[in-house]
């Protein structure tokens, strides 16, 4: 879509050339949400591209993932990442968890997906499962961190401060060596999830990680030291989930999302019960 109220593209070499945040700019990641809407407020957009951020960085600690990294990047780390990283095929459950997935795959970002910050955004459910830590650069301020889980505080909704950057996101390599465990539900078989739940352990300690996406207007986790009896699990849900917090939209209604909640933190207790070692 053409956006007539932008009328300047700017291409810094680094995200410190710009000083003064105006009303009326925007980063520009991908541009696929971007360019799929009118953007009546934006006059200007400020393309990420030529920061020249590189996209994966591993390491013995984990995995620095740039905010610019695009999808399809993501998707091919699958084939070079450490053998120990038992996790890593959860990327590709993931990257496939778009609405028309291919379409999007070459140009959007992980950063822009996370900064989009809505229910079905399979770039929070993955980092966010996978203990993910945000890099964020104020303008004029320090950086700090926040939690994947933190950072989304509602339905298109981020604790991003007016001219606030992503710059990346950090997995810990203890994370990214759990086995776990993903269910996902969509209307249609290239469609928008409805819910996309994941699960993982720590095959040593045992300790039981449960990520709800989707489902809800926010991303919600729950802990546990071993993994619960089916009641235990239940309870744990109700508590944490109040009915007002099943997303209301075309791809569910929350009654739904409320039984497919339930129906797949069920399976997954099962399944990771049942493992301790590789992934399904
Ligand atoms: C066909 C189609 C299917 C889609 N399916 C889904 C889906 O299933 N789930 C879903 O969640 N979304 C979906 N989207 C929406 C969108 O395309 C994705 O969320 C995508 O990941 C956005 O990434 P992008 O890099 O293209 O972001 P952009 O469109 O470039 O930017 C999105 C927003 O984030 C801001 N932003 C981007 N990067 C940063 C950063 N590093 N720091 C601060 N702000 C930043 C931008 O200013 C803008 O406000 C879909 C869009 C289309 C067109």
């Amino acid at each position: 879509m053409d956006l007539n109220t932008v009328t300047e593209i700017r291409h810094p070499a680094n995200a410190d050339a710009i000083t003064k945040w105006e009303k009326g700019y925007a980063w520009l990641a991908g541009g696929t949400w971007l360019f799929s809407e009118p953007q009546i407020d934006t006059h200007t957009l400020i393309d990420l591209d030529s920061l020249k951020w590189p996209s994966l960085r591993p390491s013995r600690d984990g995995l620095e993932i740039a905010a610019t990294c695009k999808i399809n990047e993501l998707n091919q780390f699958v084939e070079k990442a450490p053998s120990e990283w038992s996790a890593v095929p959860l990327f590709r459950e993931c990257c496939r968890s778009f609405l028309s997935s291919f379409k999007i795959w070459n140009s959007a970002t992980v950063g822009g997906n996370i900064c989009m910050s809505l229910p079905a955004g399979p770039m929070i459910s993955l980092t966010g499962a996978l203990e993910g830590v945000c890099e964020l650069w104020p303008r004029g301020e320090k950086p700090r961190k926040a939690a994947v889980i933190d950072f989304i505080t509602g339905n298109h909704v981020n604790i991003l401060s007016p001219g606030e950057l992503l710059r990346g996101i950090r997995l810990p390599a203890s994370a990214l060596k759990k086995i776990y465990a993903f269910r996902r539900f969509t209307l249609t078989q290239l469609g928008r999830s409805e819910v996309l739940i994941i699960g993982t352990k720590d095959p040593e300690k045992g300790d039981f990680l449960l990520t709800v996406t989707a489902a809800t207007v926010r991303p919600i986790q729950l802990s546990f030291s071993d993994i619960p009896d089916a009641d235990g699990l239940k309870r744990a849900i109700d508590d944490a989930v109040p009915f007002s917090l099943y997303l209301d939209d075309v791809h569910g209604s929350p009654e739904h999302r409320k039984h497919l909640t339930y129906y797949f933190t069920e399976q997954i207790r099962q399944e990771l019960s049942s493992r301790n070692r590789g992934h399904a």
